[in-house]
């Protein structure tokens, strides 16, 4: 039976460290860490977002400054407001909720951004660096499964390592941090052949595709690492990952839960980069 890697206590660890070292900043040099948040229209789901971003923000000391712009907003006035805060001092980092409206390009606004505050890291000078190995901004949800990954002591060096899911915010960047620590490292995604073999092979397994149930027990070999970054609701509401966690927890050495598990990570990784963003603006 697998161990259940605990995420809200690992991220539970890792802002404490961020509010301790922030509450050091203010009181050694009177620097305050701010993170501007912006959301444009209604979706329900980023208000959840959001405020759970506004709330880590609290948690771990630094100000938060909340922009709720109208559905209608057009691609010009949120170019506007991004223009605004990059030149905005007390912001350290700019997060702009996605989706955004139709009429608006999110490449335009993601590229809009200043890289030195996308905390996010999402801008293409961003991605470039976490290709490189040469990053100061974490891509949130991967650096959060990397950080799952450490709690459980497995060493990554040599080990194979399969990420079954390719898209530019998860799949892509997530196999270049177990890359840079040394894994073997397979991409895998829907025209992929074989995938039950593939994943079977996999010491560590991420999962980030978007469908409920998708990996099951016999995909996974015995004693691997399953992280499970999925996050999907089933039709009675209930979410769940991408992992079959009954089957997959009679196999796996580790797992991550859905909830609990990657989910809460994400958001801490996004309040070191802020951290990073103000410390390093502030030539420290
Ligand atoms: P995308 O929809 O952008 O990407 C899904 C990937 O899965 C694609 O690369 C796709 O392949 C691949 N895929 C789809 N079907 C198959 C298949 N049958 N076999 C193999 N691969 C397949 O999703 P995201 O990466 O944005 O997110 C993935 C999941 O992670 C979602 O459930 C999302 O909600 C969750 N998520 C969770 C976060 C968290 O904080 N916990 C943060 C971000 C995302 P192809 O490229 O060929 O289409």
């Amino acid at each position: 039976m697998a161990k259940i890697i605990d995420g809200k206590k690992v991220s539970a660890g890792v802002r404490a460290d961020i509010a301790a070292e922030t509450a050091k900043l203010r009181e050694e040099r009177g620097l305050k860490v701010g993170l501007a948040v912006v959301i444009v229209g209604n979706n329900p789901a980023s208000r959840v977002y959001v405020n759970n971003k506004k709330k880590a923000c609290e948690e771990v000391g630094f100000q938060s400054f909340e922009y709720a712009m109208d559905e209608n907003t057009t691609e010009e006035q949120l170019l506007d407001l991004i223009t605004v805060l990059n030149h905005d001092d007390r912001v350290n980092g700019i997060l702009v909720q996605l989706p955004l409206p139709k009429q608006i390009n999110e490449k335009a606004i993601i590229n809009a951004i200043v890289p030195e505050k996308d905390v996010d890291a999402f801008h293409p000078v961003n991605v470039g660096k976490i290709m490189i190995g040469d990053y100061s901004f974490l891509p949130c949800t991967p650096a959060g499964v990397m950080e799952l990954i450490a709690s459980t002591g497995t060493d990554i060096t040599g080990k194979n390592c399969v990420v079954v899911g390719r898209s530019n915010i998860v799949g892509k960047p997530m196999a270049m941090l177990l890359l840079h620590q040394n894994g073997t490292v397979t991409i895998c995604h829907s025209k992929t052949k074989n995938l039950r073999e593939i994943c079977l092979g996999a010491d560590i397994l991420v999962v980030a595709v978007g469908k409920a149930d998708f990996v099951t027990g016999d995909m996974i070999k015995e004693g691997a690492v399953v992280i499970d970054v999925g996050m999907n609701r089933r039709e009675n509401g209930k979410l769940c990952g991408d992992v079959e966690f009954e089957s997959a927890e009679k196999k796996a050495s580790y797992i991550t839960p859905v909830p609990g598990g990657v989910g809460p990570m994400t958001i801490t990784m996004l309040m070191k980069n802020t951290l990073t963003a103000a410390k390093q603006q502030a030539g420290i």
